[in-house]
């Protein structure tokens, strides 16, 4: 019996987070009440979630050397991720997120310098054709070019790896990365815009319902939608289901969605069905959202309770 195997193609970040009781005017200088350094992009908090939830999980990406460049690697590996097919760019800046906070009005403005999340590309991809044949599910999203995800899962569908792509942020995703994608996932806004409705219908899970049709007649085998506390819409050959998500009490839903991704894959990975591994990643995200931070809120496995133990495919 093998392991749950996960690649997750994707992005890394460092973010850099400037605490004020506001948000400054242009040319304005204020002094800040707090900082804070912290390990992100779409494609290290899947990766992170996913192991913490006790998949074995390898890593393709780059990561920039300047700044903080290899502490993201260190930081990687701590939380137990192959970081072997991790692309060091010398001299290159990381992905970098510069957000400042306004205490009293809750607001934020970011910078975001993709760095050498930009640079990764096809023939990076190549370099870990080892890891993606041995996994059960390959990940990715849209942080990094769409041309090295569509190599990763071009890969994955010749040997029957099992493809989930997170298509965040909302982007115009190019038809043939779809056309290889198992496992859809997208929250509400994402969609819409994937599915083209110009306005939300009546309600978000009304919009979700004819987004995830207009998926599915595309070819789409599983489409899931992310509706925060309301949970999750499933639509597959089974038909259209919603699945309610645990009531907590939220504090911080930053990384939610990388969360339930996370345990989607590692349960998908150990051979569950597609309504169980929904539910197990409902089950990470909600302890995620009731405690501040993003990695760092991220469950071990061992939180979840009985009904999600961990088990070998
Ligand atoms: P979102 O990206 O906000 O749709 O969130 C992704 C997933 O995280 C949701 O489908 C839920 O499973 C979970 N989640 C987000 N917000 C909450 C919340 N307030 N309470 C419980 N679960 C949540």
């Amino acid at each position: 019996m093998k392991q749950a195997r996960i690649v997750v193609v994707g992005s890394i970040n460092m973010d850099m987070i400037a605490h004020a009781r506001r948000l400054p005017l242009p040319g304005e200088t204020l002094p800040g009440e707090d900082f804070e350094m912290a390990p992100g992009g779409k494609g290290a908090n899947q990766a992170v979630a996913a192991a913490r939830l006790g998949a074995a999980v390898s890593f393709v990406s780059r990561v920039g050397t300047r700044v903080h460049g290899r502490a993201l690697i260190a930081a990687l590996r701590a939380e137990g991720v192959e970081a072997a097919q991790v692309i060091e760019d010398d001299a290159a800046l990381p992905g970098i997120a510069v957000i400042m906070v306004g205490r009293e009005g809750g607001e934020n403005s970011i910078v975001y310098i993709p760095g050498s999340n930009a640079a990764l590309a096809p023939a990076d991809i190549q370099q870990a054709r080892t890891a993606l044949q041995q996994a059960q599910v390959v990940v990715g999203q849209l942080e990094v070019p769409q041309a090295a995800v569509l190599e990763a899962f071009r890969i994955a569908r010749e040997h029957g790896v099992w493809t989930l792509l997170n298509a965040a942020p909302a982007l115009t995703v190019d038809p043939a990365l779809l056309a290889l994608t198992d496992s859809l996932v997208v929250n509400e806004t994402e969609a819409a815009q994937l599915a083209g409705l110009a306005d939300a219908i009546a309600s978000p899970e009304a919009t979700a319902r004819t987004a995830a049709e207009v998926l599915r007649a595309r070819g789409l085998p599983c489409v899931l939608v992310t509706l925060g506390a309301q949970g999750v819409l499933i639509a597959d050959a089974s038909g259209l289901r919603l699945v309610p998500a645990p009531r907590v009490q939220a504090v911080d839903t930053v990384g939610a969605g990388d969360t339930f991704v996370g345990g989607v894959a590692t349960a998908l990975a150990e051979g569950r069905t597609l309504d169980e591994a929904v539910r197990l990643g409902q089950a990470a995200a909600a302890i995620a959202v009731s405690r501040v931070g993003v990695q760092s809120a991220m469950p071990r496995r061992d939180e979840l309770g009985a009904e999600f133990a961990a088990r070998q495919s």
